[in-house]
């Protein structure tokens, strides 16, 4: 069953082509309307026929009808009159008239078949009350009609008469005529209409596929140009951005797309970049080292001493190699998804004290003091490594760029929602300009004092990376020569998307 189900599926897959769907429904609106006013016209036309040759007749036999009472056919049938009118009738409407009195019995019948004979049927009856009927029998192609004849003089005979009408002349009904004609003809200017409208419909369809095939290309053509130009783009052959306005709808598609485009292109100059910067940030210690490995070498009788300050300064140069690198690692880890966040409920305080208690000394060989206040507990859901190395980060750089006996406060406090992190120093500050840089990759605002004191510009990156990941945000708020102060808000309930 499953199987059948998908080859059906599979049978059915060129439906899902606009083009086929286009092409299909502009032949359904044309060819559905036409065929159903094709069988009106067709039926309209045959009523209406038939009820103009049953009025026809009816009328010409109501004429007969008193020819039949002024000639007294009734008790004689030899009129000659009558009997020529009686033939060319039936001749011209290619039918059969029986003419039945008032005792039902058949007293002619133009095919000479059932005169003498009885009838007693229901028309037969009806009409001997003065009402006409007729009747149509499409199957057996021919009309039936039943006429009265009636006596309009004033003679009156008990019990055997019925009035018409209730004017005051007596009408009797002598009896009935019923006659039944022909539609041949009708029936063949049904079929041949039927013909007509069967070629000219046939015509019709193959304009209506002519023009389905047509439009639907024609229609469907824009966005198979949004097609070739995505194309061009991805075979390289175009870096501009594209256009296709035949439609509100390509328009949407290929701003879209442009905007990706220029996204990615983005994301590629800033890889470029990138790239650009960590070969040079490398290529650095690396010159450093060449420099004062070769010296050495060019120079003869080398005093020891200045092998011992060269080689220092390689091992120097070396420890700084080997920061970038771990830097640029950390880097990495927090570009990927956070779905490799190792989220836990952690208290907070601890947290912070143990990175305070790690960097205390280094603050301390520049007489920097280090406090940490806390208005209550925080609990939050957290990455310990991640927002560890983020918090970090933020206290050696209020320590690297402070002055020596400054401070660095960094406090903790929280509401229902967020868990805020401010650190604060009193340091050498950022100037405004530069504040909008400073969490790019590799920008220092003083890349020679940052050089100095081990910086590679890609602390304050780690640091917002690792943040956004929590889905928290930092804010910078310095002024040179002041300090600065960096605020971290955290959810407390980590929400995945
Ligand atoms: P670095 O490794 O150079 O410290 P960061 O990304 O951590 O790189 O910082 C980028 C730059 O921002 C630093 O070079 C420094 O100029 C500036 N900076 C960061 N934190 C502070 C601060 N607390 N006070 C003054 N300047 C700072």
């Amino acid at each position: 069953m499953k199987l059948l189900f998908s080859k059906v599926k599979d049978r059915l897959q060129f439906l899902r082509s606009l083009k086929v769907r286009i092409f299909i429904i502009i032949l359904a609106v044309g060819i559905i309307p036409t065929m159903v006013l094709r069988n009106a016209i067709l039926q309209n036309y045959e009523k209406r026929a038939v009820s103009v040759r049953t009025t026809d007749v009816q009328n010409q036999f109501k004429i007969l009808a008193n020819h039949l009472i002024t000639y007294n056919y009734l008790s004689d049938t030899s009129s000659e009159v009558v009997n020529a009118e009686l033939s060319m009738l039936s001749d011209l409407y290619d039918g059969r008239v029986i003419i039945i009195d008032q005792n039902c019995n058949i007293i002619k019948d133009t095919y000479g078949i059932s005169e003498g004979k009885t009838i007693v049927s229901e028309e037969v009856m009806l009409c001997m009350k003065g009402q006409t009927s007729s009747n149509y029998d499409a199957k057996n192609k021919y009309i039936e009609v039943t006429t009265p004849i009636v006596d309009n003089t004033t003679q009156e005979t008990a019990g055997e008469q019925k009035t018409v009408d209730g004017g005051q002349q007596k009408s009797q009904v002598k009896g009935v005529m019923l006659t039944s004609v022909s539609t041949d003809n009708i029936a063949t200017n049904v079929e041949l209409l039927r013909n007509q409208a069967t070629i000219l419909q046939f015509t019709a369809m193959i304009l209506l596929i002519g023009i389905a095939w047509l439009l639907s290309h024609i229609l469907v053509r824009p966005f198979d140009r949004v097609t070739s130009a995505i194309r061009e783009i991805n075979d390289g052959f175009n870096t501009e951005q594209i256009s296709v306005s035949d439609y509100v709808e390509t328009e949407h598609i290929v701003n879209a797309f442009n905007e990706l485009l220029g996204r990615m292109r983005t994301l590629d100059e800033s890889r470029q970049e990138f790239v650009s910067n960590v070969s040079h940030e490398l290529k650095t210690p690396i010159t450093s080292m060449k420099v004062l490995a070769d010296s050495l070498i060019s120079q003869e009788d080398v005093p020891i001493e200045l092998y011992k300050e060269f080689m220092t300064d390689i091992a120097e140069e070396i420890e700084r190699e080997n920061k970038i690198i771990t830097d640029l690692l950390s880097l990495v880890k927090m570009d990927k998804t956070s779905a490799n966040l190792n989220i836990e409920n952690r208290n907070l305080n601890e947290l912070i004290e143990l990175i305070l208690k790690r960097l205390r000394p280094i603050a301390k060989q520049r007489n920097i003091d280090v406090l940490y206040e806390s208005a209550r507990e925080v609990f939050a859901e957290i990455d310990e490594v991640k927002l560890t190395l983020a918090i970090s980060n933020l206290v050696e750089n209020a320590i690297k760029y402070n002055k020596e006996y400054g401070y660095v406060k960094v406090s903790l406090d929280a509401d229902h929602q967020f868990a805020t992190i401010m650190v604060e120093d009193n340091g050498i500050g950022i100037p405004e300009e530069a504040q909008e840089h400073i969490f790019e990759r590799f920008y220092r605002v003083d890349k020679s004092h940052s050089r100095e004191i081990g910086g590679t510009g890609l602390g304050l990156a780690i640091a917002r990376n690792a943040i956004l990941l929590h889905r928290g945000s930092i804010k910078i708020d310095s002024e040179e020569g002041q300090g600065t102060v960096f605020t971290v808000k955290i959810p407390i309930i980590y929400v995945s998307k």
